[in-house]
């Protein structure tokens, strides 16, 4: 009864969804709560696509364990487009979303596990349930917390064979930051290299403000797996769909992945599969779906970028997705008086105090004192404000 994996003890249940969850009991008592921890999409799933979820709910077959042969042709278009790559739908790879793909890439390959500080939380938790080591690497906050090439060259260099997976994210969770093409030209040569696993996490990348996202993949095709899905660009995170495309080279770990898929979840739900077609194909609604969206979120997250500088916050501007990542130490002799010394206590007491929930910067893996903050500036309507884009900013 007692004999829990020893892998899972002591790891707490995410906190993106413990936060959440604290949350909405301090609503359901009545407290008034600004939500500004979990990284939801504030948007509604695009018109077309939800129709043809109507249109859908009637398959009830499990379908090929890879995915639907429509939607990997779909999203081998999509990717074409976008990322200026050659892959054909046998390069994708479908799943009930990112995150348990993610999981299952690090089950079918045996190697360490390179992440940039600070970084999404479930990485570091997925590895270390598998056994996986993980090696944070140091990034900077005058350098907009990005991993530069020569840190990367310096980690591996000490046992240049040895098999890891590098994960990049851009736009970041939880900066907002994203690379110039020189740093990932950089950062592609020594992942290249060394023979990295580059795995390329571009859920955010339709939400790039400028809508100027470009892959790394363009720079290290032989080794480098994309990774997006609907969650954040298409509104649609309860749906569960993610995507992986693989290089040409790396299908071998596409088919070791497709087993372990065929032996744990068998296949992604039909309907949700043929819904997602059209997102990929895209279409005049789909770009304008996204100019809005990206032109809603900018508005937002300058503003709210502008506030904190303005409050004393040391904090990044946003260049996509929905976070801002800013450090409270400017206040620490104030918070110190309060006996509140470290990022969980800080935002504990915010969301007490003042209704207002973030994430410690502890978990996206940073000691407990480095007093930092993950802030996701989505708690608003965002059908409204999707409207209000359309006609306010139509000619912008
Ligand atoms: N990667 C990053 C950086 C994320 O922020 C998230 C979700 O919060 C995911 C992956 C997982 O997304 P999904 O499993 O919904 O595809």
């Amino acid at each position: 009864r007692y004999a829990i994996n020893l892998n899972v003890r002591g790891i707490q249940p995410s906190s993106t969804l413990r936060i959440n969850e604290l949350s909405n009991q301090l609503k359901a008592e009545g407290k008034e709560i600004i939500k500004l921890g979990l990284g939801q999409s504030p948007f509604p799933v695009p018109d077309r696509v939800v129709k043809a979820l109507q249109a859908h709910a009637h398959e009830k077959d499990y379908l090929p364990v890879k995915g639907l042969k429509g939607l990997r042709e779909a999203i081998a278009g999509y990717i074409n487009r976008g990322a200026k790559l050659r892959c054909t739908w046998e390069d994708v790879l479908i799943g009930p979303g990112s995150k348990e793909l993610l999981f299952i890439l690090q089950l079918a390959y045996y190697g360490d596990l390179l992440i940039p500080r600070p970084s999404w939380v479930s990485y570091a938790p997925q590895a270390r349930i598998i056994g996986r080591s993980v090696h944070w690497l140091p990034t900077h906050a005058e350098n907009n917390w990005q991993l530069t090439a020569e840190e990367l060259d310096i980690i591996c260099r000490d046992d240049p064979t040895r098999p890891r997976i590098l994960i990049l994210n851009y736009p970041s969770n939880p900066t907002g930051c994203t690379y110039t093409e020189d740093q990932l030209l950089a950062i592609a040569n020594v992942a290249r290299k060394y023979r990295l696993i580059l795995l390329s996490d571009e859920i955010y990348g339709e939400v790039h403000f400028e809508g100027k996202h470009k892959s790394i993949a363009r720079y290290y095709p032989e080794g480098t797996i994309i990774s997006t899905g609907l969650s954040k660009w298409a509104g649609a995170g309860g749906w569960r769909l993610g995507t992986f495309i693989f290089p040409p080279e790396l299908r071998p770990l596409l088919d070791a992945m497709a087993i372990i898929a065929s032996e744990t979840f068998t296949s992604t739900s039909a309907p949700i599969q043929y819904a997602a077609i059209p997102a990929f194909e895209g279409g005049e609604d789909i770009e304008d779906y996204l100019v809005q969206s990206r032109r809603v979120l900018k508005v937002i997250g300058e503003y709210v970028h502008r506030r904190l500088t303005e409050m004393g916050a040391e904090v990044q501007k946003p260049e996509g997705a929905f976070y801002l990542f800013p450090n409270f130490s400017a206040f620490r002799d104030q918070l110190d008086k309060r006996d509140i010394k470290t990022s969980q206590a800080f935002c504990q007491a915010l969301l007490e105090n003042t209704g207002v929930a973030i994430l410690p910067a502890s978990d996206f893996g940073f000691v407990p004192d480095h007093l930092g903050a993950r802030l996701a500036f989505v708690d608003f309507d965002g059908a409204q404000a999707l409207a209000l884009a359309a006609t306010e900013f139509a000619d912008a």
